[in-house]
């Protein structure tokens, strides 16, 4: 009798369950404000946003449409050379020199900084008063810090003597590179603990080697592609564990050695077409896994690693209980976040790094630690809606309170932001010190300038360039072997000019040196021309895409372009493809 009793109420318990689940599901699904797509937020989302205070209420835009309004709030692809607004002195800065926030080179910001004050008007709406403060507050000319050496850089940390590289983390002798911690080399972009490479993408643990992409640990190799472990390789995909293999094809030592002669990787025009080869190789014959994640559990997105309990997270490693976000490390219960790296609690972010706690709706803040609507702040606590400041606690418009007044302050802030419905939503676009095109979001997304208007991003006109040139591209050895002394003099004076970029470049003495060591070709276009370009080897448009297994036909999902489809493996055909 108790047995039917407890069985009776145990079945009751998981109708009422299923039901409360239907319903939480039915709750879960919401129209895009801006597309009109239907998407689900999942309780995973819902429980963060719970943690964080919204959990009565539910976002109103894809997460990919959220991830393009976080991005166009970090600046990318670009340096300026302009004047510090403090000093006069000219410096290379990431912001043009027409950025309507005052921009400071970082040293004299740091050391300087005293930003205006505003008191909160409770007529006014929260964001016409953050603005007309914001504008006038100095921000620095680029983030980043503890560098030698590393004046034409940007987003570089803990690095040494690195030139025209972005994004970079404890870095030596690295150019034209991103988003990489690499040492001696040049196009790496993705990489992490590389030394002596060219056009290195997506790799770990990687030494000399040429054009390598998805590769693990691999020696003495060019133009491999998802290769781990392999040593002396060459046009090769999905191998693992291998010495002289050509084209898949196992070889002798001498007959490796033969077949790769006829490759002469330090001529341009040879190195040009076996990035041809290599494209080909990828449409034609290697495999691509639908997700790249490794080392994780209950995780979907792409591009992770060592991750747990991750939902629609990219280009990220070592992060737990987090949903939508994109190149985190390190961290844990992170929501609608972009480039926001190690820390705990941040909500609706873009760019703020280290050591952070609670850092919602701000962007450009480091070692900050319960800030809101924040901009530009380094190690600060607890402050609303401030901008440019350093060191402070308890601050609103930048202006210091006391603890007790600061919290009152604020709850009343937030009942009035509430009221004007501008209380979790994220900062206006024209807040962005950048211009659209000249952010993260712009190489994803490009939007025409009516476009960007209406979305509200801030929008600009194209900088108007005129050709300079000395010389012309052609006129670039072939090969680093036919520099005489006098024509490495020459080269080394020349102004080149990359039409399809429409940027100027020159010819380094470390290009010279680094060509003659790793036997490639001297460089010959704009420097980021080739940092995106290689860049798209890592295709990514915020959301996942349906498709179908090359080999089980089973139901996967993927950011490999169509053009694929047949060669995009589940993880089971990938795995089995590579064991
Ligand atoms: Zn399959």
């Amino acid at each position: 009798m108790i047995i039917k009793e407890v069985s009776a109420q145990l079945v009751d318990i998981f109708f009422r369950k299923i039901f409360f689940c239907v319903i939480i599901s039915l709750m879960n699904k919401v129209k895009c404000a801006l597309s009109g797509e239907t998407f689900e937020v999942s309780d995973l989302e819902q429980e963060l946003r719970a943690k964080f205070g919204f959990g009565a209420s539910l976002p109103m835009i894809k997460p990919k449409y959220r991830f393009r309004q976080l991005g166009s709030f970090w600046p990318h692809w670009n340096l300026h050379s302009r004047k510090c607004d403090r000093t006069g002195k000219p410096i290379i800065s990431i912001f043009r020199p027409e950025c309507e926030y005052p921009v400071w080179q970082r040293s004299v910001w740091l050391e300087e900084n005293n930003p205006s004050q505003a008191d909160f008007d409770f007529t006014q709406p929260f964001f016409d008063q953050a603005w007309a403060l914001f504008k006038q507050c100095p921000i620095p000319h680029r983030t980043g810090n503890k560098n030698e050496n590393c004046e034409y850089t940007d987003d570089c940390w803990y690095s040494k003597n690195c030139y025209l590289a972005h994004s970079i983390y404890k870095s030596e002798d690295a150019q034209y590179c991103y988003r990489s911690l690499v040492r001696d080399s040049q196009g790496s972009i993705f990489s992490i603990n590389s030394e002596l490479c060219n056009d290195d993408i997506n790799c770990y643990d990687c030494f000399d080697s040429k054009y390598v992409l998805n590769c693990r640990k691999v020696q003495n190799s060019a133009f491999l592609y998802d290769c781990r472990n392999c040593t002396d390789c060459m046009f090769c995909f999905n191998l693992r564990n291998k010495q002289y293999c050509f084209g898949n094809k196992q070889l002798t030592q001498s007959e490796y050695e033969t077949k790769i002669a006829a490759w002469n990787l330090s001529s341009q025009k040879s190195y040009t077409k076996a990035k041809k080869f290599f494209a080909d190789m990828m449409t034609n014959l290697a495999f691509h896994r639908a997700q790249s994640i490794d080392k994780s559990e209950d995780c979907t997105g792409n591009y992770q690693s060592e991750n747990n309990k991750a939902e629609n997270i990219y280009f990220s490693q070592q992060i737990t209980d987090s949903v939508n976000a994109i190149r985190a490390y390190e961290s844990s219960h992170y929501l609608d976040t972009i480039g926001c790296t190690i820390g705990e609690r941040n909500y609706y972010s873009t760019t703020c790094q280290f050591s952070t706690y609670d850092n919602f709706f701000s962007f450009a803040c480091t070692e900050c630690q319960f800030i809101d609507y924040c901009a530009y702040c380094f190690q600060c606590e607890n402050c609303f809606g401030c901008c440019g400041l350093v060191g402070k606690k308890y601050c609103i418009f930048n202006k210091p309170y006391s603890e007790d007044e600061y919290f009152a302050l604020k709850d009343k802030i937030i009942a009035h932001m509430k009221q004007a419905g501008e209380w979790g939503q994220f900062f206006p676009g024209h807040f962005a010190p950048n211009p659209y095109n000249e952010s993260w979001s712009s190489f994803y997304w490009p939007l025409s300038n009516s476009e960007q208007e209406t979305l509200g991003f801030r929008t600009c006109e194209p900088l108007h360039r005129e050709p300079v040139k000395t010389a012309e591209i052609t006129e670039i050895p072939d090969t680093v072997d036919e520099l005489t002394e006098e024509r490495t003099e020459w080269l080394l004076q020349q102004i080149f000019w990359d039409e399809s970029y429409r940027r100027p470049f020159q010819i380094t003495k470390h290009d010279i040196t680094f060509a003659k060591k790793l036997k490639v070709p001297l460089p010959h276009s704009f420097y980021m021309a080739r940092i995106q370009e290689n860049f798209r080897w890592l295709p990514f448009d915020g959301e996942l895409r349906d498709g179908t297994c090359g080999k089980c036909q089973k139901s996967i999902q993927t950011s490999w372009p169509t053009k694929y489809d047949r060669r995009i493996l589940c993880e089971a055909c990938y795995l089995n493809l590579v064991a």
